[in-house]
């Protein structure tokens, strides 16, 4: 827990309104591995990590709500019988959006105040923004004793992202967020949402996050090419996911696509593999095997699903050649945000070093680096 950000979180909520009736912590996720097999109805493996939002939460006598976020240095007044999502990009909306989910449920809430920061690099493929829907649909749950079940609870962050950020996401950071577990990953059927938790040992290894520290503009316009290939691969196989097509029954269309298309489904049925054998490693607890499964998830991601991009690219080779290293893959969306590193712990510092000069040295800008542990999902601290 950040411990800095716990007090200057308590200290401004104090500073403004008094002392806070709860404080919430809501982590942000990594996903071990399943790339873009959500969409695909197929498996994802994500975890919670000691990153995340702090929001502190009080009832208010007033005749509106504020709420307050510390890293925007910006407040939103709120009356909440009337809301409207606003025309801009702006964290306002992930508030608005939960609060008026949540009023479709219930009826329109008590004023309230809220104060919140966080610690997670925003839009870095971390989910910063499902930790923020999560941080106040859970403090509100808690604070009006509202009885939504946590699965409840993420639907309806998940509704505030679609309906008033304007972001289609599936259901995995919300689900991750909430439900995360200390020293483990979340084995998540994307069709069914039954989910598994298991244990990832951790006691030669840790989980290094490089941050490529680019975004290129591609990315939204190829999640959507990628969406549109998908479907038209189901769509000529007569199923309704890629989760329910075999390596045979993909072949059979083999001469009707184009080669990319073809080798775009590969990857999906692949990819959904790889996260079934890498639970099985993890079982086994054989993590040089799950460090295998993530650099063949990188190949395939970028030699098929074609995702990812020169930055991306050069920082899984070069952890490739650092023996220290035992698997890296980008994670998210893709082309551009962080790389996910498994290295052992006493290679990991020299591995750091070396590879945030190497980057500098080939892309003239600098990468971050953080060091994450496996945590809780929503709770109150
Ligand atoms: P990601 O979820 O990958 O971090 P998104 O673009 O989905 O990226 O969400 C990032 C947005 O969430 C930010 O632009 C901001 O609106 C909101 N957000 C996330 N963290 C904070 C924070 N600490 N304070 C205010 N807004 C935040
Ligand atoms: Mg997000």
């Amino acid at each position: 827990m950040n411990n800095d950000l716990v007090s200057l979180v308590k200290n401004r909520f104090r500073k403004s309104f008094g002392n806070e009736d709860i404080l919430v912590f809501s982590p942000g996720r990594i996903n071990l591995i399943g790339e873009h097999t959500d969409y695909n109805n197929g498996y994802v493996f994500p975890a919670a990590i000691d990153k995340g939002i702090i929001m502190a939460l009080g009832k208010s006598n007033t005749n509106r709500s504020t709420i307050i976020s510390v890293d925007m240095n910006d407040r939103l007044e709120l009356f909440l019988k009337d809301l409207k999502r606003i025309e801009a990009n702006t964290w306002k909306n992930y508030i608005i959006g939960v609060i008026a989910e949540i009023q479709k449920k219930r009826g329109t809430l008590l004023n309230f105040n809220c104060v919140f920061a966080g610690d997670i690099p925003v839009g870095s493929g971390l989910s910063s923004s499902a930790a923020l829907e999560n941080a106040l649909v859970f403090g509100c749950n808690t604070l009006f004793n509202l009885k939504f079940d946590k699965m409840e609870l993420i639907h309806i962050s998940q509704k505030a992202e679609h309906n008033f950020v304007g972001v289609n996401c599936g259901i995995m950071d919300q689900f991750a967020s909430m439900f995360g577990e200390a020293d483990k990953a979340l084995f998540l059927d994307c069709k069914t949402l039954q989910s598994e938790s298991v244990a990832v040992n951790m006691d030669e290894f840790e989980i290094i996050l490089i941050n490529s520290n680019v975004k290129h503009a591609l990315a939204e316009s190829a999640y959507n090419d990628r969406y549109a290939v998908c479907q038209k691969l189901i769509k000529l196989l007569n199923k309704t996911s890629l989760r329910e097509v075999s390596y045979e029954e993909l072949d059979t269309i083999k001469t009707k696509i184009s080669e990319p298309d073809y080798r775009k489904g590969l990857y999906v049925l692949q990819e959904n593999d790889r996260v079934l054998q890498c639970r099985e490693a993890l079982e086994d607890n054989n993590m040089k095997k799950v460090g295998a499964f993530l650099f063949q998830s990188h190949k395939g991601q970028s030699e098929m699903y074609e995702i990812s991009c020169d930055e991306l690219d050069f920082l899984v080779n070069e952890a490739k050649l650092n023996d220290a290293v035992i698997g890296a893959r980008m994670m998210g969306g893709g082309f551009g945000g962080c790389t996910i590193n498994l290295v052992t712990k006493n290679g990991s510092e020299y591995f750091q070093k070396k590879i945030a000069v190497s980057y500098k040295k080939q892309f003239k800008k600098d990468c971050s680096i953080y060091k994450v542990k496996l945590s809780d999902g929503t709770r109150l601290i």
